[in-house]
């Protein structure tokens, strides 16, 4: 399909970005990657009448380590992410996004402002408690990200405003793991889950944070099966039980590949998976 008309601007600073937003209105949108977007606009549910290009906006992308965490520049591309080892999560979980072309193109920001549950990055920067940094006319704001995500396909992100960084805790010494359930490796997670794990001294579980996909309109903690494993030890029983309740407070919706019911069922097999995965490798 061939999208509706469009104006097309690509400034070289930020300001010049945000002064174009606001003198586009409301029909103006920010491109990244364009790997969302431009696909929306082919089948007309997105018509912008004007899109702002970030690629010439200086410092929107890399990644450097500062004070315990990692700045991560919203233009960086799934691609980059994956091939940062430093990232852990991020990292292993960007190797599972879509194909080559797709993690050459997409970016990490432009994944965490289109707000997508079925995405595999927010429920990592939600499970590693991120925050997102937010400029707009009103000037910066930071935002965690159990506050981002506000409902499928809307955040925190506003009319006028650019996300121009994610800041994501390292948590060094912390296990990780990563289960994606798809039916073929490059298509979106039916369910998927991220874990991250931290071992007392006496091999309990001394924090665990369980993200979820697709399990609602937002990604998800699973915040039941983390207060049930938290403190206890990191046996197979234990771990078991806890991920019996991963799927407490969700609402995932029913779609072509799958009921609500069966991505419960997901929901706790993968958790039970990568809480092992994770146990397993923390340190
Ligand atoms: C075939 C295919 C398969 C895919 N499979 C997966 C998958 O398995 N898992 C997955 O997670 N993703 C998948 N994707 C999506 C891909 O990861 C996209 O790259 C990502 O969702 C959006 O990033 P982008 O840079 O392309 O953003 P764009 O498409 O350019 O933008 C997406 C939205 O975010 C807004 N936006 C972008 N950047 C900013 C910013 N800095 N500030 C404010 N607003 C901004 C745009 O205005 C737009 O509304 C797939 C895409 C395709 C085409």
């Amino acid at each position: 399909m061939i999208p509706a008309e469009f104006d097309y601007v690509a400034p070289d600073s930020l300001d010049a970005a945000l002064g174009a937003l606001r003198d586009g209105g409301e029909d103006a949108k920010v491109l990244a990657g364009g790997h969302s977007l431009i696909p929306l606009m082919k089948l007309r549910l997105a018509a912008p009448s004007l899109l702002v290009d970030l690629r010439r906006v200086p410092g929107l992308s890399g990644v450097q380590r500062e004070n315990g965490a990692f700045r991560i520049g919203p233009m960086t591309t799934h691609s980059a992410v994956e091939a940062n080892a430093d990232l852990g999560l991020a990292s292993i979980v960007a190797a599972t996004i879509a194909d080559a072309q797709v993690r050459h193109r997409g970016t990490i920001g432009g994944s965490i402002a289109h707000g997508d549950p079925a995405s595999d990055m927010p429920a990592v920067m939600l499970a590693a408690e991120g925050t997102m940094t937010v400029r707009g006319p009103g000037g910066e704001r930071q935002v965690a990200a159990a506050d981002f995500f506000r409902d499928y396909l809307t955040t925190a992100v506003e009319d006028g405003e650019i996300l121009t960084g994610l800041t994501l805790p390292a948590l060094d010494g912390y296990g990780f793991a990563y289960r994606k359930f798809n039916r073929r490796r490059e298509d979106w997670a039916m369910v998927a889950v991220c874990a991250l794990v931290k071992k007392a001294g006496d091999g309990s579980c001394e924090d665990v944070r369980i993200g979820l996909t697709n399990m609602g309109s937002v990604p998800l903690r699973a915040s039941t099966a983390e207060a049930a494993l938290r403190g206890r030890p990191l046996d197979p029983d234990s771990i078991a039980a806890a991920a019996e309740q991963a799927a407490e407070g969700t609402d995932p919706p029913g779609d072509l590949n799958a009921t609500p019911d069966y991505k419960r069922h997901l929901a706790r097999v993968l958790s039970r998976r990568v809480l092992e995965e994770a146990a397993a490798a923390a340190a």
